[in-house]
């Protein structure tokens, strides 16, 4: 058994919290949200006063915020984590943020003798309940060496990209292609709609045809065509617009960065900008109602 502070307990973090807990270890966490800490103190977690509280005892840290600022304002600066938390010990940031911030703490909890890794996820909601979430690491071998227990705790793949930072960039190029293959999937589908098809049926076709996609075979973004999924439950839960918006900013600037041309992800950013305008709460695949809107 360890002792894990665990900070931040949304959509992801509270179910990736929970099966540490299952798992067998000792956590202390902490969220803004009361509602949060409830379901987590539900679940057998300590529920912490502050940040600095949940990590007083902790042997590993593990975070799971919404964003770069975030990320940066609870680990920098004179009250800021990293000058509170014991040297030697193993600090998983598992938010999505930018390879610059992600480097930026690294560098600095590095600097006060803490192991720091990058270890963003993919699968989702869904994944993180059942536990077979995909980390993808940026760090040191030796500091991946330790957190592979917890990580594999919460996921079933680990993959290791490079040093710092390096998870944040391959967790961007990924979300910056299912963006696109979410807003074609919609757009593939409306237009089938709108000349009389039955979305399920062209859902069926396409899965067994080349324009085969995860959006398309596990994340059906028409209501009704498949149960289990945010279409069929209103958008709610899932993968909010604004986070998936947030993503494809992020990937705009490591193109401008390095001087790629991301001329989808750009037009693909630009529609869930549009659409975060009144839906930046609703899951990702809300996307398809701007196709629907237009019908
Ligand atoms: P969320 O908005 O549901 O949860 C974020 C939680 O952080 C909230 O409970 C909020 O109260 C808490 N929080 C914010 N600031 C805090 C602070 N200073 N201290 C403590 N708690 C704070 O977001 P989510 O969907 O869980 O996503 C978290 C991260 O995971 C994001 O970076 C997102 O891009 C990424 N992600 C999400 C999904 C998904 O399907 N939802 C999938 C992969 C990756």
């Amino acid at each position: 058994m360890t002792q894990i502070a665990f900070i931040g307990l949304g959509n992801m973090g509270g179910p990736m919290a929970q099966n540490l807990i299952k798992a067998g270890h000792a956590l202390a966490v902490y969220d803004l949200a009361p509602a949060a800490l409830e379901a987590a103190r539900a679940a057998g977690a300590t529920v912490a006063t502050s940040p600095a509280n949940a990590v007083a005892a902790a042997e590993v840290v593990i975070s799971m915020l919404p964003a770069s600022k975030h990320v940066e304002s609870l680990y920098l600066g004179t009250e800021g984590l990293v000058a509170q938390i014991a040297p030697g010990t193993l600090v998983i940031d598992c938010s999505t943020i930018a390879p610059v911030s992600s480097r930026k703490v690294a560098e600095a909890a590095q600097a006060r003798g803490l192991a720091f890794i990058d270890a963003p996820v993919s699968g989702g909601t869904a994944g993180a309940a059942a536990g077979t979430l995909t980390f993808i690491v940026g760090g040191d071998t030796a500091a991946l060496e330790r957190a592979r227990p917890y990580l594999s705790a919460m996921g079933k793949n680990i993959f290791h990209a490079g040093g710092s930072g390096a998870g944040q960039v391959a967790k961007i190029a990924n979300n910056m292609l299912l963006a696109i293959h979410m807003a074609g999937t919609a757009e593939a589908l409306a237009l089938g709609v709108a000349n009389g098809l039955d979305p399920k049926v062209l859902s069926e076709i396409m899965v067994k045809s080349s324009g085969r996609n995860w959006s398309l075979e596990l994340y059906n973004p028409w209501p009704g065509v498949m149960d289990n999924v945010p279409a069929s439950r209103g958008y709610s839960g899932g993968f909010g617009s604004a986070l998936m918006l947030k993503d494809l900013g992020l990937a705009t600037e490591a193109s401008i960065a390095s001087g790629s041309a991301v001329p989808l992800g750009e037009l693909a950013r630009n529609l869930y900008a549009l659409h975060s305008q009144d839906a930046g709460a609703q899951d990702f695949s809300s996307i398809v109602n701007l196709y629907r809107k237009a019908e």
